[in-house]
């Protein structure tokens, strides 16, 4: 009992004097995570399904977890503080108010990347909607990404998600993982994380399970992705008419305010692609949700996106029917095909297995997240250059030695390039990173009068990034390709 005194004593001498944090130790055996609890080193989480095993340190200590594990990642700070002993209001989850507080720190800590929140209206009840907007301070065109969450006042994990992936990008951008430094660089970032304020503050201060919004003119709310203004009360399949059901869609399209605020700002900035989440089922879901049988003209693109993205979660994806059941009036569909200007390329995501699970349970959350995150870098990374933003024209004269593709891109494990000479007979491939470190090169062997591929296998010691390749010959003829490595 002494020793427990004492350690408790450290524990609290230590939380005052310095911040702890979270680590995460790849690699780590069952045998040894025991070793280090009956060391009184802090275990906060062990999942060795994934293969790892989180661990609070107190900062000043941090280079201990070199001799615990070759393999360790400092998690961001906040993933600490979703730790029990820092839980209040929503659990795990950031309530309305430590929402607030968290955006606005984003934009204290990262003015140069994060915008303080911006109202861009009220709902029913009055309370503010708002957004963050994150890009760096790079100029030029930078096509907008649209994130959301909360829309339905029970689905926290989104907005998790959302936390997680702005943490991700301010913290990474300047340093750390290049895919931060790109995205930030190229796209224009919107967060929308609470778009039904009314329905969550009513589901506090411990997670209830309310739906919709707040209008209770003729029932229980309405039903805000089944508001939106295409194919809106196609049948009373995908929405319902009556006013007390959990689907009802609302007297007429856009009928509440809470849509309407949306609808304008999307309309205002004109998004390439978004992320509406929602929970649960680990779907990832994408337009048409109306109708069983009817596909977008961009349905290989969302199936071949899908694919990417659900490789490594779990998460299965198709249409709404496909996956649910059909739903009509929901913001996808609108955003897909009812805006009146472009097809915005949208995913919803359903997170995790229950609404409110990682309410007592940080590693939940922390799970979805790392479970979603991989598919928030991949839209943004690969949404601009599927509507042509970031590629340069060829104009001119006809190029002599041209890297035709890169492909896959996102590269996972091995890429094969197209190459295509006119002229010589042999040339040499370089890999850089981004800061022009050269991390690769091999030969393309004879590419001579035509087209041709080769497979290049990713030397595993390369970190997930946006690299570029460099093809060139003995008579000076040369092409480029920006690629991205996921790991
Ligand atoms: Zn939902």
């Amino acid at each position: 009992m002494k020793y427990l005194f004492l350690a408790l004593a450290i524990l609290a001498f230590s939380s005052v004097v310095s911040a702890d944090r979270l680590v995460r130790l790849y690699d780590v055996s069952p045998g040894s995570v025991t070793d280090m609890i009956e060391d009184g080193y802090d275990v906060a989480n062990v999942d060795m399904r994934r293969g790892y095993v989180d661990i609070m340190l107190p900062e000043r200590q941090i280079d201990q977890a070199a001799l615990l594990s070759y393999d360790y990642e400092i998690l961001p700070r906040e993933w600490g503080e979703l730790l029990p002993e820092n839980s209040k209001g929503a659990g795990y989850y950031y309530d309305p108010e430590e929402n607030w507080e968290f955006w606005c720190s984003l934009a204290d800590n990262y003015s140069d990347l994060s915008d303080t929140p911006v109202t861009i209206g009220q709902s029913y009840e009055g309370r503010d909607i708002y957004m963050i907007r994150m890009t760096s301070p790079t100029m030029g065109y930078k096509p907008p990404i649209y994130f959301s969450s909360l829309v339905h006042a029970r689905e926290p994990g989104g907005n998790s998600v959302l936390i997680d992936f702005a943490m991700w990008l301010t913290s990474n951008y300047d340093g750390g993982d290049t895919r931060a430094a790109y995205i930030l660089d190229n796209t224009t970032v919107y967060f929308v994380p609470i778009g039904n304020p009314d329905g969550y503050a009513y589901n506090m201060p411990n997670g209830g399970m309310h739906r919709k919004n707040m209008n209770y003119t003729l029932g229980d709310g309405v039903d805000l992705n089944r508001n939106w203004g295409y194919m809106w009360g196609y049948d009373d399949t995908g929405s319902s008419p009556n006013p007390n059901d959990p689907t009802y869609r609302g007297t007429s399209a856009f009928s509440e305010p809470e849509t309407q605020v949306q609808r304008d700002f999307i309309l205002d900035i004109e998004p390439i692609a978004a992320m509406n989440y929602h929970s649960s089922g680990k779907w990832l879901i994408y337009p048409y949700g109306y109708d069983y049988n009817t596909y977008t003209p961009d349905q290989s693109t969302f199936v071949g996106w899908s694919a990417v993205m659900t490789a490594d979660n779990g998460y299965t994806s198709g249409t709404c029917p496909e996956c649910l059941y059909p739903v009509n009036g929901d913001q996808n569909d609108w955003m897909y095909g009812g805006n009146g200007e472009q097809a915005i390329m949208v995913f919803t995501p359903e997170v995790g297995t229950s609404f409110w699970g990682g309410q007592n349970d940080s590693s939940v959350i922390v799970d979805n997240c790392a479970d979603c995150r991989p598919m928030n870098i991949f839209i943004c990374m690969t949404a601009p250059g599927f509507v042509g933003i970031s590629g340069e024209s060829e104009v001119g004269i006809e190029p002599i030695l041209v890297l035709n593709s890169i492909c896959p891109n996102p590269v996972i494990s091995s890429a094969s390039f197209t190459i295509t000479s006119s002229g010589s007979s042999n040339a040499d491939v370089t890999i850089y990173d981004t800061v022009g470190r050269i991390v690769d090169s091999f030969e393309t062997g004879s590419v001579t009068g035509g087209t041709s591929s080769l497979i290049w296998a990713i030397p595993d010691e390369m970190p997930a990034g946006v690299y570029t390749a460099r093809i060139s010959d003995a008579a000076g003829n040369c092409d480029s390709r920006r690629f991205t490595v996921m790991r």
